[in-house]
């Protein structure tokens, strides 16, 4: 049985027409012109993308990807399509439908059918731009839990009773294969590394780990994506539609991977993913390590006024710009005898911040280079450690009053 990919609701012609009658005459090429921009209008307010301008990094693009969401093919409560518009509606660049492979408590309703959830969100994905990844989820008791494979060519040929020939199955077929939600099932989610991941991770299947499920973070998992080397992802899980879980406060953002790749192309995502260029950001909050966080910070701030004035005993103020759509809370350690900064400032979000600086008695005149080290609160580049980087100005010190 084939299902149409459902297209966009767009009003019909006759009903905008009727809704710009007017009983006073106009030339029908008037109305037309008329008709014809409403429907343009209407498509422009009903659909509309909040981009997320995350900076590119040297030689990489920076993509926003949800590599774990569900639909009704498995316990998802929303059809694929509404996946795929509400990734785009979201600023998402990739996305995976990683309905369970074994798990269908919807068949009585809806056919078990693993081709088709890709298939539709890819349908109604590919004209808005979006990357759609052929996955599905491994889904057994602990050990070894759930596992994503992403990439498949056949998700039907991981239905196996044997775990591990399902995932080697998914190996076989160039898949990426993370560990979803390590801790859900543990006490206090202190999550275990069982004997069987150590095995999937010696064969070389297992190269990924999701650090955030949804608004679960797991530092345990993270520690461990550092000393294997495994890649860090973060993803929503979605069962709902997202707007369900995410936005209730303004601004707030779905979890999600950020992946450094060489291109903008479904090829160059798995390449970037085998290759561990991702962070994760969730919750206002950037977790990974430092060769991505701190060149994705300054490459977010622009300093609008990196060349300063200043009086001894003087106050002046350097403006912040952060273009990223995340808010960066800095912290200045730096306390020289010359120059006192304000201890803590939020670089907002797409705003312009200031920087109160203050030089003390000690200041000889004359221009120079001033580094103010900092601290990037919301960054972990480890479970227990905040990105640390600093910003350059050039300072002409004045004399005195
Ligand atoms: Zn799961
Ligand atoms: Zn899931």
């Amino acid at each position: 049985m084939h299902m149409h990919p459902s297209q966009p609701n767009i009003k019909s012609t006759p009903n905008i027409k009727r809704s710009v009658l007017n009983p006073t005459p106009r030339s029908l090429g008037a109305l037309l012109v008329a008709s014809l921009s409403l429907v343009g209008a209407a498509q422009a307010q009903t659909r509309t993308r909040t981009e997320l301008p995350f900076p590119d990094l040297p030689g990489f693009v920076t993509l926003r990807c949800d590599f774990h969401m569900h639909s009704v093919f498995s316990d998802g409560n929303v059809w694929p399509t509404v996946r795929a518009e509400e990734a785009w509606r979201d600023g998402l660049d990739a996305i995976a439908l990683t309905d369970h492979i074994e798990y269908a408590p919807h068949k009585n309703e809806i056919p078990v059918n693993h081709a088709r959830p890709y298939e539709i969100a890819r349908a109604h994905g590919e004209p808005l731009g979006l990357i759609v990844i052929r996955a599905g989820e491994i889904t057994r008791g602990e050990p070894p839990g759930h596992l994503n494979a992403l990439f498949l060519t056949n998700v039907a040929a991981l239905n196996q009773t044997n775990t591990i020939a399902a995932v080697r199955t998914a190996v076989e077929q160039g898949g990426f294969v993370f560990w979803n939600h390590p801790g859900w099932k543990q006490p206090d989610r202190k999550s275990v590394w069982y004997a069987e991941q150590e095995q999937f991770f010696t064969n070389g299947w297992l190269r990924g780990l999701e650090i955030v499920n949804g608004s679960d973070y797991d530092p345990i998992a993270y520690q461990w994506g550092l000393d294997k080397q495994i890649t860090l992802l973060g993803n929503s899980d979605a069962h709902n539609p997202v707007g369900f879980d995410y936005g209730a406060a303004p601004g707030e953002l779905r979890p999600m991977t950020l992946v450094f790749a060489k291109a903008r192309t479904l090829e160059a995502v798995r390449e970037a993913l085998f290759a561990r260029r991702t962070a994760v950001f969730s919750q206002g909050r950037l977790i990974g390590d430092a060769q991505f966080l701190e060149p994705l910070f300054q490459r977010s701030i622009k300093i609008v006024n990196p060349e300063i004035r200043i009086r001894e005993k003087g106050r002046t103020v350097v403006q912040i710009r952060n273009q990223s759509p995340m808010n960066f809370e800095v912290r200045f350690d730096a306390k020289s005898p010359e120059l006192t900064v304000t201890e803590k400032v939020v670089l907002v979000a797409g705003k312009v911040s200031l920087l109160e600086i203050r030089a003390g008695s000690g200041a000889a005149s004359g221009e120079r280079d001033v580094i103010l080290n900092c601290k990037v609160q919301n960054a972990l580049v480890t479970p227990n450690e905040v990105l640390s980087t600093s910003l350059r100005l050039k300072v002409q010190f004045d004399a005195g009053r």
